[in-house]
């Protein structure tokens, strides 16, 4: 990225790489923003180089030099820079961008279960209600275990194929050991899901994890105007994610991918700033009489996970209401600041309730408690975010009285 031996001994800064990742190409190009490619289809050189090109990327290869981009299905320099940003700030050797995060997940499972011949999966719960879904409904062919953490080990098969975990979870913020999976699972890969720590707060590549997932929707985003996906992996892994997606077609369209490496530059402080603001209202949410618990990665950490495997516990939190359900629907209908609205991440502040909303397609003995609310903290002040909270606890006091 940058030829100084000075700059390159020492390895910059996930702030630093944060700005400057994915922008290589941009001086010889002559501009400074990173362009944004519409172009569907690319003119060809002749048949034969443009043909061979074209084999290489429906077989998730890169496009050959004299070859050219051939079609936006196979290759778009927007998206491929977003990728090569991505990467660098996980670690990784290469990422794969879809279309969302389902889309990433459904790409990660087809790669390595029935394109492989391999069909069962071990999945530890919980997990976000829409990755649940998916490995329940057997819909890729595909049967899924669900099972505790430790008991990873206990259900793999020979015709395993792909490990699933997510950590912090969604809902409730359980954290999982990734480096104790990874020993576990042996040769099967394990696909970590990153949205809730970011590549930030944590690197699950460097735990020895195979692939780090994110819906790009929530954090990486930041602003809830795009809806993407991304997978950081090894490039053997990316060739077979990313020909998945040439066959399948789950695109990251150029302008979400703009977007979206534009969101990477703010991203360090964004989360730096969200997760002090949240560390301060789950201190205050916990003494607060109308809250029965407070979930927030390092609040009941006896195995010290966080300091281990994280940088921090991000912004998210989860709160068990005393008054169960009905002061559920009394707070996300009092809130002022924070908007009563699914995903996460973002700017602004979100409150939503999960065995309603983002965790309905869970089987019953897995959904989170009707008593508990999910709370995205976003970038306004900690100190209004507490005032409206406090108002709209002080209006759930009323109504469940
Ligand atoms: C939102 C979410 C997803 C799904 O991502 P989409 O971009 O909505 O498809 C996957 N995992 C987690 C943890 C999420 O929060």
């Amino acid at each position: 990225m940058i030829d100084d031996d000075s700059l390159r001994e020492t390895p910059l800064r996930p702030e630093t790489v944060a700005v400057h990742a994915g922008r290589a190409d941009l001086a010889a190009l002559g501009v400074h923003a990173a362009p944004i490619d519409l172009s569907s289809t690319n003119p060809l050189p002749d048949i034969l180089h443009g043909g061979d090109s074209y084999e290489s990327m429906a077989n998730g290869g890169h496009p050959l030099p004299d070859g050219g981009n051939v079609y936006a299905r196979l290759w778009n320099p927007t998206v491929a820079r977003f990728e090569e940003a991505l990467a660098e700030l996980e670690h990784a050797e290469s990422s794969v961008a879809f279309s969302s995060g389902m889309a990433a997940m459904t790409a990660a499972i087809l790669s390595h279960t029935t394109a492989v011949g391999k069909h069962r999966i071990v999945a530890v719960r919980p997990l976000y209600g829409g990755t649940d879904h998916l490995l329940d409904s057997g819909l890729l062919g595909a049967d899924t275990t669900f099972c505790a953490e430790d008991e990873v080990s206990a259900h793999l098969r020979e015709d395993t194929g792909l490990v699933v975990v997510e950590t912090p979870g969604n809902p409730t913020l359980d954290l999982v050991d990734i480096a104790a999976v990874v020993a576990q699972a042996g040769d099967v890969p394990v696909l970590v899901d990153n949205t809730f720590a970011t590549p930030l707060l944590q690197n699950p590549l460097d735990l020895g994890a195979a692939m780090s997932l994110h819906s790009a929707t929530k954090y990486i985003g930041g602003h809830g105007d795009v809806i993407a996906g991304v997978i950081a992996c090894s490039e053997p892994t990316a060739q077979a994610l990313r020909r998945v997606r040439a066959i399948t077609g789950a695109l990251l369209h150029p302008l979400g991918a703009y977007l979206l490496h534009r969101g990477l530059a703010t991203l360090p402080v964004r989360m730096e700033r969200q997760q002090r603001s949240a560390e301060h209202v789950a201190a205050w949410l916990a003494e607060h009489p109308a809250v029965a618990e407070v979930f927030y990665p390092g609040i009941g950490d006896d195995r010290g996970l966080v300091p281990r495997q994280m940088r921090g516990g991000g912004a998210m939190i989860a709160a068990r209401l005393r008054d169960g359900y009905a002061a559920a629907e009394a707070l996300t209908g009092s809130v002022r600041l924070f908007t009563h609205a699914v995903s996460l991440g973002g700017v602004d502040s979100l409150v939503q309730h999960p065995a309603a909303l983002t965790h309905r397609p869970v089987a019953a003995e897995a959904r989170p408690g009707a008593d508990i609310v999910r709370l995205s903290i976003g970038l306004e002040d900690p100190e209004d975010l507490v005032r409206d909270l406090a108002q709209a606890l002080a209006r759930v006091a009323a109504v469940v009285r």
